[in-house]
């Protein structure tokens, strides 16, 4: 049996393992790469998945780093079935059209610019809307607990994983040879104590346990503390009469954050005349989902709720679903609490109230959820004092929080509490979805608390896997990760700017307007130095 990993392998986005094993392929999760340029041009390699070949696709949970390029697969040939549970399913109904449609979107701003710079084809989108609705007619919901047999040989089965509604840790069973091997891929695993959903289960032990380690390296801060930094973000851009910004997944997130604002509302610490906007179509239609499934919900929230009280409601509430709503906000003076999607503001709506507040001194933009590397997101809570939107730079001027303890994900303790109960003597522990940092540093403490080597595999690795034994391991280091030629690069910069000092006797006697045209131009090149320099 061969297992490939096709992303989030020494990153966090882009989940993708390939199995190959009894005759057949197939993929555990499809996600989207997301982050800087370099990581995004991996949703290009089609040529790494080969879509016709997979026999089938079983999705741990709706988050688009899981599941954003199951529509690529589909329009490059995929026609098989694609498994996941009741809620998932549900909820991968909206959100396919919705990254589907930011993708259309982007393409054809992206055409708009080629067009006016007079340039060339430009760039199509990843994927249409009509490849996320063809797509959808190829999910298969399966029940939590109920053994699954895609094909001969290969049974599935799916725990909650407390994550967001419907998440779950997949446990395979494989049969060759006449020997059984048992793979499990937790998925993302929930913060215990988290709003709304159950908490993670432990599902039976197995002979690989593929585990994310997101945050490996740290323990989240508790959640009281956590509501009164929200309490404090609000209250300081609601004094300066500006707004409140809160980048947030449109799915799960933006329903915690409105618990939390609802929480707040009922101690009297959200302004009465201060209004919410959830600006995201997706989350409404989110919303509507999570009400039908309300099984899936804590025991906390279920007594909420049965005692009449609407957590999602708040009497300043409103959702925005068109374009011109979305702008009217922006329009609007004063200060007023706006959630919006993507979470990491590399994409929708967010980047637009993004571009009209990180420049206003009493704005405040909050961050609740995992930031990728490379993302706008990233740099802000890295402080980044400047960023570039919509191919503009824009000063941060904004007052950013980061507000962990709101977190999808388990923090490092609670990953040792996840793995404990499920470590056998010979079980092969790999860690998957986390930056090398946190990687390593989690290997390190299981190393020190169990005396388990974890296996940390790099992006494109094979691994091929004999009972309970990894015995190959290949990687594909120079196709993962080009070599940036560094002394080629220097070595041109150094020969044009060779070309430039020998000219600059000419230069001096060109007409005086001429030469402010070219200090411009020589200014530009400056600034583009100094920052990249500032960078290093
Ligand atoms: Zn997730
Ligand atoms: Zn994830």
């Amino acid at each position: 049996m061969k297992i490939q990993f096709l992303g989030a392998a020494r990153t966090v986005t882009g989940s993708c393992y390939v199995i190959e094993a009894c005759g057949r392929r197939f993929a555990v999760d499809c996600g989207m790469h997301q982050g800087n340029k370099a990581v995004e041009e991996r949703n290009s390699e089609v040529k790494s998945y080969r879509p016709q070949d997979l026999d089938f696709i079983l999705v741990t949970h709706a988050h688009i780093d899981h599941s954003g390029l199951l529509p690529l697969m589909v329009s490059h040939g995929f026609k098989q079935p694609i498994y996941c549970t009741r809620a998932t399913r549900e909820l991968l109904g909206i959100m396919l059209l919705d990254s589907a449609h930011i993708q259309e979107m982007e393409a054809l701003n992206e055409a708009k610019k080629f067009k006016r710079r007079g340039l060339g084809e430009p760039p199509q989108p990843l994927y249409t809307q009509e490849d996320a609705q063809r797509t959808d007619a190829l999910f298969q919901a399966v029940d939590y607990h109920t053994q699954l047999e895609p094909a001969a040989g290969i049974r599935a089965t799916f725990y909650d994983a407390g994550h967001i509604l419907g998440s779950a840790s997949l446990r395979l069973e494989i049969c060759e040879e006449g020997k059984t091997t048992s793979l499990l891929f937790s998925g993302d695993i929930g913060r215990p104590g988290a709003l709304i959903v159950r908490e993670s289960e432990t599902p039976p032990s197995a002979d690989y346990i593929f585990m994310e380690s997101t945050y490996g390296d740290r323990d989240h801060k508790n959640e009281s503390t956590s509501i009164g930094e929200l309490a404090e973000a609000i209250a300081f851009s609601y004094a300066k009469k500006e707004k409140i910004i809160i980048p947030a997944f449109a799915v799960e997130r933006t329903q915690e954050i409105l618990c939390c604002l609802h929480q707040l509302a009922s101690e009297g610490k959200l302004p009465d005349d201060l209004p919410i906007f959830v600006d995201s179509p997706l989350a409404i239609r989110a919303s509507e989902i999570f009400s039908r499934h309300r099984d899936l919900f804590d025991e906390k929230t279920r007594s909420i709720l049965a005692s009449g009280d609407d957590i999602f409601a708040l009497p300043n509430l409103r959702y925005t679903l068109t374009a011109a709503e979305s702008q009217a906000i922006n329009a609007m003076t004063g200060p007023a609490i706006v959630i919006s999607a993507s979470g990491m503001c590399n994409a929708g709506r967010i980047k637009h109230h993004l571009r009209h507040n990180i420049w206003k001194p009493g704005a405040s933009i909050v961050f609740v959820g995992y930031q990728a590397v490379g993302t706008v997101g990233r740099k802000l809570v890295e402080q980044a004092k400047k960023i570039t939107l919509f191919g503009e730079d824009i000063a941060v001027a904004a007052k950013i929080f980061t507000i962990n303890g709101f977190s999808g994900h388990a923090g490092q303790s609670q990953l040792l509490a996840w793995l404990a109960p499920l470590l056998k003597p010979h079980t092969n522990l790999v860690l998957v979805h986390g930056e090398e940092n946190a990687q390593h540093t989690l290997a390190e403490v299981i190393k020190a608390r169990f005396g388990v080597d974890a296996t940390i595999p790099e992006y494109l690795e094979e691994m091929t896997l004999h009972g309970a034994d990894i015995t190959a391991s290949v990687t594909h280091s120079a196709e993962a990760y080009p070599r940036v030629n560094w002394n080629f690069l220097a070595s041109e910069v150094e020969r044009k700017w060779q070309i430039f000092r020998d000219q600059l006797k000419d230069i001096e006697h060109k007409p005086w307007v001429d030469q402010k045209e070219l200090e411009e131009s020589m200014g530009k090149m400056e600034f583009y130095l100094a920052r990249l320099i500032a960078r290093l």
